[in-house]
């Protein structure tokens, strides 16, 4: 099926979509994203992607090409257009191009930014497979740029340490730095200990994920103990349990660390605890 795309003020079949060779986005990575998901047709989470965004947008001293209520409307008719029920919405953000290539940033005046949203279709993405069998996770080493917390289209690297994962028979990579795990390659990192949820400190190592937000949110509410602190692999290794969130994957069981099941090997009874509440609390609060 052709899918109705959205490229700076239009909508159109996405083989009509066309950016220009010289766009800052595909010569430098000069360029922010954000991925919302979608379920029962309603958009998860979606002021704080929004709120990211603009921070993103910000750092970089690029222009906010658009206010609160026209991206909500640009999503929700790429929702509308493409019937989608259970999936993602993708936007990404360029700081455009001036017709040609140079280290310095274009007037800002005289460039506008390309901006580009469109959907991806993931039935059963609120229950996969992956969500009830978990994922086994390898460690790398956390060779990424010091300005994490911006959500910049540089993904060079986490694509790398995925198809590291790939090669060693596992599911994806947490990244670890000066002996700490920052993150995972597209999802923040928790472990369990002592019933404790124990995840990295917020700081420029790592992105502010939106569901990290939620997730820490509602254990709270549910009376769970959080420590926001650096973990090592070996004492993720020794945790009873371990889970990862993203706006894709929600929370994420991990059962396997660098060769070592954790508890029994299957995905253990907090994760799945905050998977549920993560679902049932999002979608009351989707729009
Ligand atoms: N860390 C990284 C490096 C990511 O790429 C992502 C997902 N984009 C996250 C964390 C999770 O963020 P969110 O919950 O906002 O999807």
């Amino acid at each position: 099926m052709t899918r109705t795309v959205y490229l700076n003020g239009d909508y159109m079949p996405e083989t009509e979509a066309k950016v220009s060779i010289f766009d800052r986005g595909f010569l430098m990575a000069d360029g922010v994203y954000e991925v919302t998901s979608v379920l029962d047709g309603k958009l998860i989470d979606f002021a704080g992607h929004v709120k990211r965004l603009e921070r993103s947008l910000s750092e970089l001293d690029m222009k906010k090409p658009a206010c609160f209520d026209d991206l909500l409307a640009v999503h929700r008719e790429l929702v509308a257009r493409n019937n989608l029920v259970e999936g993602l919405i993708y936007l990404q953000i360029t700081r455009g191009s001036d017709g040609d290539r140079d280290f310095a940033f274009p007037d800002p005046e005289t460039t506008e930014p390309t901006v580009v949203l469109f959907t991806q279709s993931k039935p059963g993405l609120a229950h996969s497979t992956q969500s009830k069998t978990g994922v086994k996770i390898i460690s790398i080493e956390d060779i990424r740029w010091g300005r994490r917390d911006i959500k910049t289209v540089q993904l060079l690297y986490p694509s790398m340490g995925k198809m590291m994962a790939k090669k060693a028979g596992c599911d994806d990579a947490w990244l670890v730095e000066d002996g700490y795990v920052t993150e995972g390659t597209s999802n923040n990192a928790y472990i369990i200990k002592g019933g404790r949820i124990i995840t990295r400190q917020l700081s420029n190592d790592i992105l502010h994920g939106i569901t990290r937000a939620a997730v820490l949110r509602f254990a709270r509410e549910a009376q769970m103990e959080v420590e926001e602190r650096s973990f090592t692999i070996e004492e993720a290794q020794g945790a009873e349990e371990a889970f990862t969130t993203s706006a894709s994957g929600f929370v994420m069981p991990v059962v396997e660390v660098d060769g070592v099941a954790l508890g029994d090997g299957t995905p253990g009874p907090v994760a799945r605890r905050l998977r549920e509440i993560y679902l049932e609390e999002s979608l009351k609060a989707a729009i």
